[in-house]
């Protein structure tokens, strides 16, 4: 995904939580209430810092992937349930929604990366809060600060929604142009109809934000037909379940079972029959473009929902380890 929807997919997530923060018991109202005003308090640098895993780390063909295929006959492969969230879309994709395929993993840590994110933010905040505002401790160069963590956030955001993206979770090798034609398309229906702030002595645009710190609307923008009118709608109608799914116990389960659906829907579209070779760009164009387009309202809605849980659950966690 591109720099503008990544940003965007983040803010919509703090959004989601907002919205649904009434239907939470009082104790989870009460953590989101808190993770809410830390992240407004925060969001400055969104649109560079959840980019910063393609623009400076770099680390595209390991953090940002989780390569995954059928095994070929006679190769060893672990087989597992995979569940989701009842909320979540992308198993509807997937007509029969098997949960246990048989798949190997050819490449990629994504889920790794995104549970020592979770480790390091929950640390950071629990010696910011407890060692920080010690006043004996004041000034200690070591303890990270808010601009610090809320960048582990945004970074969060970055590999859990790279995860929804079906060629992420896929090891046949398309056509690069294939996977960037898409990104692309979200990415413009996103600069195109949302507000944006420009300085000119900053590289990025900011999104021009309501005085909850959410998206704002272009005042000519058409949503109409777009996968922006739903995911709106979404994210303020879709009932909202803080679990990661059945037997997921913690952000690496739930990040495995959402590439695994990723993987699926994608060769749902792109038959799992098909190799690289197969499929050329224009095949590509002619087959399987609108395919893909016609998704973007359950794979990007699932990953707002994803990455509200998670960041929800990081906040939980470093208030729990406090009591
Ligand atoms: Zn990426």
């Amino acid at each position: 995904m591109k720099q503008y929807t990544h940003a965007w997919l983040a803010l919509m997530a703090s959004k989601r939580l907002y919205e649904k923060r009434n239907t939470l018991s009082e104790k989870n109202k009460k953590t989101a209430n808190r993770l809410l005003k830390f992240l407004r308090q925060n969001n400055d640098g969104i649109v560079q810092g959840a980019w910063f895993p393609d623009s400076i780390i770099h680390d595209n063909s390991t953090g940002h992937i989780w390569k995954l295929r059928a095994p070929e006959a006679g190769e060893e492969y672990r087989q597992q349930r995979h569940t989701l969230p009842s909320r979540s879309k992308m198993p509807d994709l997937v007509s029969s929604r098997p949960d246990n395929e048989r798949v190997v993993l050819e490449k990629g840590n994504l889920p790794d990366r995104c549970q020592a994110l979770v480790f390091q933010i929950r640390d950071q905040l629990k010696i910011l809060y407890d060692v920080a505002y010690d006043k004996k401790n004041a000034g200690s160069a070591i303890i990270a600060t808010n601009n610090q963590i809320a960048l582990g956030f945004f970074m969060l955001a970055h590999y859990v929604c790279d995860a929804h993206m079906p060629l992420h979770c896929d090891a046949r090798g398309f056509d690069s142009r294939i996977h960037d034609d898409i990104e692309k398309q979200w990415e413009d229906v996103i600069t195109d109809n949302y507000d944006f702030l420009t300085d000119p002595t900053q590289k990025e645009k900011r999104f021009k934000l309501d005085y909850r710190g959410f998206p704002r609307l272009a005042d000519d923008a058409d949503i109409s037909e777009s996968f922006l009118e739903q995911i709106i709608d979404d994210v303020e109608n879709r009932s909202f379940q803080i679990s990661f799914g059945s037997d997921n116990g913690n952000v690496w389960d739930y990040m495995v079972d959402i590439c695994y659906y990723s993987y699926l829907v994608s060769t749902k579209i792109i038959p799992k029959n098909l190799g690289s070779d197969d499929v050329t760009f224009t095949e590509y164009r002619n087959n399987y473009e609108q395919k893909f387009l016609d998704i973007a309202p359950e794979i990007l809605g699932d990953s707002i929902d994803a990455l509200a849980r998670i960041w929800f659950d990081v906040w939980r966690q470093y208030e729990e380890i406090q009591e």
